[in-house]
């Protein structure tokens, strides 16, 4: 009774404690759909891609756990549903905990019993059912390992039922996880048919060439305005200040984990010249491949300046919305004009040798308020991947911006 009582408190105290912790966190607001219906394709999962991949390694450093500790995996002798598992608690009420850090979508009693389904930041999403108490609501951020739910219990047995989804459609979480909980160590890629199904498919890491893109919705929050109209200075020069940028606070963040689809801009390129270089006077990084290979946009954004810009040749700067400009210049041609709307992935250029070059190159700027900064802080230019880190910009009364990399 006293045990029974004390997991009580433990559980208010839990309760009370995310309550008051959940606002800080980033919340997802699901529409009426997604909070009732159970299958239900995940918005924004294949807007960009067809494909997207989770490698075992992001779901063990993202703290990946087996909902029910202790738990013990039976097949029941009439089995409802056939593409997930039944996993017996070792007692009534025992927590049901997310399998990894993810928002509740939807919490319901649905034909599984009371139902939590919680998505990832990975694209997938778990489901877990057939509970006495639902823990959490939709919208609440989870991290892997907090309870969602107290197991139920049927015919004497307490068990919970344990599935995984992508895009809506039911994934045997036997495709990835072993009997025991742990992970398999193959890497997953999820693919849209023409059909509107998901396939899945599995390979060996480092089977997949570049870096396959991953799903990603915990975007970091816009800075800037790119609704906002760009006046002739911004039209016309490539070092300019962004409106808005310092408006509200002295500095900012953008934290490379959370940024949103991405894309290298120069996909297979080499460095032939870094950032600084011998003469510490390099502005951007230089990329090279083949003469009119595409240049890609390397975030969603707004094309504030495309033409010709002395020294630079063929010139395109790119607003995003997490604050930062790309500069791509150099360019055999432009593709894209000021204003457009572009996506990250999508051909702004072709490589060239326009303006002062001396062979076919895309000399690469990042950009803060109109300044030129390393574009180390940004991409792994070996590895041709994102950095990780957080990035914190900061305007000091000087006027220059201070980067902190953490
Ligand atoms: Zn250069």
């Amino acid at each position: 009774m006293m045990k029974r009582i004390s997991i009580l408190c433990l559980a208010l105290l839990l309760a009370l404690f995310y309550s008051f912790t959940e606002h800080h966190q980033e919340q997802v607001d699901f529409s009426r759909m997604e909070r009732r219906m159970l299958h239900i394709p995940t918005a924004g999962l294949f807007d960009h891609y067809d494909y997207f991949t989770v490698a075992p390694s992001d779901m063990r450093r993202d703290g990946w756990c087996l909902p029910v500790e202790d738990g013990v995996l039976f097949t029941p002798e009439f089995p409802h549903e056939t593409v997930g598992w039944y996993i017996m608690s070792p007692e009534p009420r025992h927590e049901v905990k997310a399998a990894m850090e993810g928002v509740v979508r939807l919490v319901r009693k649905t034909n599984l019993g009371k139902t939590v389904v919680v998505l990832h930041p990975n694209g997938m999403e778990t489901v877990y059912a057939h509970h006495a108490k639902t823990l959490v609501s939709s919208g609440d951020y989870v991290s892997a390992g907090q309870p969602v739910a107290l197991a139920g219990a049927d015919h004497g047995m307490v068990y919970t039922y344990f599935t995984m989804m992508v895009n809506g459609v039911p994934l045997n979480p036997s495709t990835l996880v072993r009997p025991d909980g742990t992970l398999k160590d193959e890497m997953a890629v999820f693919s849209l048919g023409g059909d509107g199904m998901v396939r899945v498919s599995l390979c060996a890491i480092g089977a997949v060439a570049e870096r396959a893109p991953r799903f990603d919705w915990m975007e970091t929050p816009a800075v800037v305005d790119l609704d906002r109209p760009f006046s002739a200075m911004e039209r016309q020069h490539v070092g300019v200040a962004t409106p808005g940028l310092f408006e509200h606070a002295s500095s900012f963040t953008v934290d490379l984990a959370r940024v949103g689809k991405w894309s290298y801009p120069l996909p297979g390129a080499k460095v032939i010249s870094p950032y600084g270089g011998k003469r510490k006077n390099h502005t951007g990084t230089d990329l090279k491949t083949r003469p009119k290979d595409k240049i890609r946009a390397v975030f969603d954004g707004v094309v504030r300046f495309s033409g010709k810009y002395s020294a630079y040749g063929n010139m395109v700067v790119v607003r995003h919305a997490n604050g930062l400009e790309t500069c791509y210049s150099h360019n055999a041609k432009n593709l894209v004009k000021a204003g457009d709307r572009v996506k990250a992935g999508d051909a702004i250029a072709t490589v060239g040798r326009t303006g002062r070059a001396t062979t076919e190159h895309c000399h690469f700027e990042v950009r803060v308020n109109g300044v030129p900064f390393n574009s180390d802080y940004i991409f792994d230019h070996a590895n041709h991947v994102l950095k990780n880190g957080m990035l914190t910009f900061t305007r000091k009364a000087n006027g220059r911006i201070s980067i902190k990399a953490e």
